[in-house]
C-alpha cells in the first residue's frame, strides 16, 4: 500500500511497514530512528504477527518481526503486497523461505548484533549452573545459610567445546580462555586466524565431544543441524558433562537429553533456547491440546519435565536481551528497510 503523501512541496512515496513483537523500548527506539525517513510510515504492534494480527494489516509492503511471529504461508497469503521481511535477529528458521522465494518477497536479518550480549549470556548460564546460584538464591531467601547442597565446579582448568565458532562462537571461547578454560571448537568453516589470536584449537567433533567438560552450541538452526546433539553424540561426551544452549533448542533431542540428564552421562544443562518453544507459551500449548499432534504433545511434556529437574536450567530464549542489544537490532532492521527503499537491500538472506 504504498501511499502517496504531499506536502505544500513534493510527493513522497511511502513505504508502510508494520512492527510486530515490540516492546516499548522498541517502540521508543524504532521511532526514533525512523523520524528522520519520511519514506516509511510505520505503524506498531505489540502482538506477534500471525493469521489474525495479518488481517489488520493486508496492505502493508514490508512486516518486521521478531522470533516469536510464526510466519506461515497462510500469512503470506493475507499479505498480497507483502515485499520484505524484516527480522530483528539473526536467526530467520521461523519464516518459511521456500514460500518467501517462490512469492518474491526480499527477507533481511540483523547479522552481528550480539555476539558479546549472547556470550555473555552463555556464561551467565554456565556459572549459574557450575555454582548453584539459583539454588542458592533460594536457600538465602528462604532465611539459610546452610551450604549443604551448592557445592559447585571451577571453570578454570575444564575444557570447553565450543560447536560453531561464528561471531558468538568466537566471543564464547574468548571469554572461556579469560576463565582459564582450555577451549577446543568445531566448525566446518574453521577460522584458524582467529583461533590462534584468542588461543583455542580446532577439532573434529568427536575429539571435541571426548575432550569437553562443557559443550555450548553456537551454530544455526538448518537441517544439517537439527538434533545435532542426540543419543548417539551425547553418548561420545565424556560422563557428567555439561551442555548450555543459547543457539536454537532444535540443535538438541530433548528426548535423548532428558535420558542423558537421568542417567547422569549429562551432569547439567542450560537452555536458553527449547525444540518447539513456542509450546512454553501458554496460548500455543491450549492450541497443540486442540490439535492433538503427538509429537507436539510428547514436547509440552518434555518440556515439563527438564523445568522440574534439579540440574536443569531453562530461560525464555532471552540471551539477546540487553539494551545494548535492543538498539543495534532496531538500527540495522530500520537500516534494512532504508536500503530496500534504496533499492539495494542489506542483510538479505532471501530473494
Ligand atoms: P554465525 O552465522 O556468525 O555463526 C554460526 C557458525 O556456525 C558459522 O561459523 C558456521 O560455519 C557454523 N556452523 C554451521 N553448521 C555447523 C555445524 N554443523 N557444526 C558446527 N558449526 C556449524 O552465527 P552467530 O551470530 O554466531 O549466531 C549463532 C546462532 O545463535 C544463530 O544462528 C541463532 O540461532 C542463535 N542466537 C540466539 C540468540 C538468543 O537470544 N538465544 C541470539 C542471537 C543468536
Amino acid at each position: 500500500m504504498s501511499e502517496y503523501r504531499l506536502s505544500s512541496t513534493l510527493a513522497v512515496v511511502k513505504t508502510v511497514v508494520a512492527f510486530f513483537d515490540v516492546t516499548e523500548f522498541d517502540r521508543e527506539s524504532l521511532s526514533r530512528l525512523i523520524k528522520k525517513t519520511p519514506e516509511i510510515e510505520a505503524h506498531f504492534y505489540a502482538d506477534e504477527l500471525n493469521e489474525s494480527t495479518a488481517a489488520k494489516v493486508k496492505n502493508v509492503d514490508c512486516v518486521s518481526i521478531f522470533i516469536t511471529s510464526d510466519i506461515t504461508v497462510s500469512v503470506l497469503n493475507a499479505l498480497p503486497n507483502l515485499k520484505h521481511i524484516v527480522c530483528r535477529s539473526t536467526g530467520f528458521n521461523h519464516v518459511p523461505m521456500e514460500a518467501v522465494n517462490e512469492k518474491g518477497i526480499t527477507v533481511s536479518n540483523v547479522p552481528t548484533y550480539g555476539e558479546h550480549t549472547v556470550a555473555e549470556y552463555a556464561f551467565a548460564l554456565l556459572l549459574s549452573l557450575a555454582r548453584k546460584i539459583p539454588q542458592a538464591i533460594e536457600i538465602t531467601k528462604s532465611g539459610s545459610m546452610e551450604h549443604q547442597g551448592l557445592t559447585g565446579f571451577d571453570l578454570a582448568g575444564k575444557t570447553l567445546g565450543v560447536i560453531g565458532t561464528g561471531h558468538i562462537g568466537c566471543q564464547v571461547a574468548k571469554i572461556g580462555v579469560g576463565f582459564g578454560m582450555e577451549v577446543v571448537a568445531y566448525d566446518p568453516k574453521p577460522n584458524t586466524e582467529i583461533a590462534a589470536k584468542v588461543g583455542f584449537s580446532y577439532q573434529d567433533m568427536d575429539s571435541l565431544l571426548a575432550r569437553a567438560n562443557v559443550v555450548s552450541l553456537h551454530t544455526p538452526y538448518l537441517k544439517s543441524t537439527h538434533h545435532l546433539l542426540n543419543a548417539q553424540s551425547i553418548a561420545k561426551l565424556k560422563r557428567g558433562s555439561y551442555v548450555i544452549n543459547t543457539a536454537r533448542g532444535e540443535l538438541i533431542d530433548t528426548s535423548a537429553l532428558i535420558s542423558a540428564l537421568q542417567t547422569g552421562q549429562l551432569a547439567g544443562a542450560a537452555l536458553d533456547v527449547l525444540e518447539s518453544e513456542e509450546l512454553m507459551n501458554i496460548h500455543e500449548e491450549i492450541l497443540m491440546l486442540r490439535a492433538g499432534s503427538k509429537q507436539k504433545l510428547e514436547l509440552a511434556a518434555e518440556h515439563a519435565v527438564l523445568l522440574k529437574m534439579p540440574n536443569v536450567l531453562v530461560t525464555n530464549h532471552n540471551a539477546f536481551n540487553s539494551r545494548e542489544a535492543l538498539e543495534r537490532i532496531n538500527e540495522t532492521a530500520v537500516a534494512n528497510i532504508i536500503s530496500f527503499i534504496g533499492g539495494n537491500t542489506q542483510n538479505k538472506v532471501g530473494q
